[in-house]
């Protein structure tokens, strides 16, 4: 059956030969790239060059033009993003204005039906991972930018996801918060282990976060390499250029 192909058990991801095209413009030309159980990679590159439409396809959130992506090596190419064990968390945080913080975290899955007792028990101990315990009662809107940040995690992290997608989540935060947070998320990948794929245009949290580091340029991966690889030895002028550069 097509979608249940197996690549290998210890893939967590793969995006093979992916191309993606707005009307007549290629955007994605033939991204592939395959991600271990609980690496922590990162899409770095300029704006433009492609780094939220490829997140975008591994969410279904886009239709692709050309390609496959396999999730722990099911094929969920054609699958609905609420079934591909995906939790994205945007710049935007997209929170429910009118919802409590507890109401955003148990939206989903109220709509998936789960048991009340076992939404509560999720929610605690989401809530006291990011600490934000002291807010479930809050509106969105009572909350500071970090704050509202830490519940867009929640809500990924209540759905037990297999693959956490970050796009650009530090943004919109002054610097001391946007230091902060980012060691905050690395301890999350430290505790819990799972797959992360995090998009940002800031080499700075690239090399403290990234286990590997996928540099995209015009829909094209120039190198995937650990931070260190990509520093002492970049494959062409490029890349040299972006890793040495300042934000
Ligand atoms: P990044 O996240 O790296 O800044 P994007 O993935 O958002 O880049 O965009 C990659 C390219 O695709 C850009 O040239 C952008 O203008 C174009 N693009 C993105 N979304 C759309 C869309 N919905 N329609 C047409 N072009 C788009
Ligand atoms: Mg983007």
């Amino acid at each position: 059956m097509k979608d249940n192909k197996l690549v290998t058990t210890e893939t967590s991801l793969a995006i093979k030969g992916l191309q993606l095209s707005f009307g007549a413009i290629q955007v994605l030309k033939d991204v592939n790239i395959e991600i271990g159980q609980g690496e922590f990679i990162v899409l770095l590159g300029g704006s433009g060059s492609g780094k939220s439409t490829i997140l975008n396809c591994i969410a279904g959130l886009l239709d692709i033009t050309d390609g496959q992506i396999f999730i722990n090596g099911k094929n969920v190419t054609w699958k609905e993003p609420k079934d591909r064990g995906i939790g994205m968390v945007f710049q935007s945080y997209a929170l429910y204005p009118q919802m409590s913080v507890r109401g955003n975290l148990a939206f989903g899955l109220k709509n998936a039906r789960m048991p009340k007792d076992e939404i509560a028990r999720r929610i605690k101990r989401a809530a006291e991972i990011l600490q934000i315990e002291d807010y479930l009662d809050r509106k969105p809107a009572a909350l500071s930018g970090g704050q509202r940040q830490r519940v867009a995690i929640g809500r990924a992290l209540v759905r037990d996801v297999d693959v956490f997608l970050f796009d650009e989540p530090l943004s919109n935060l002054d610097a001391k918060l946007r230091a902060e947070l980012r060691v905050e998320i690395k301890r999350l990948h430290d505790r819990l282990g799972n797959t992360m794929v995090y998009v940002t245009h800031d080499q700075i949290e690239a090399m403290t976060l990234a286990d590997r580091i996928a540099l995209l340029r015009h829909g094209v991966i120039q190198q995937f390499a650990s931070p260190a690889e990509i520093y002492s030895k970049p494959v062409n002028i490029y890349v040299a250029g972006f890793i040495g550069s300042p934000s």
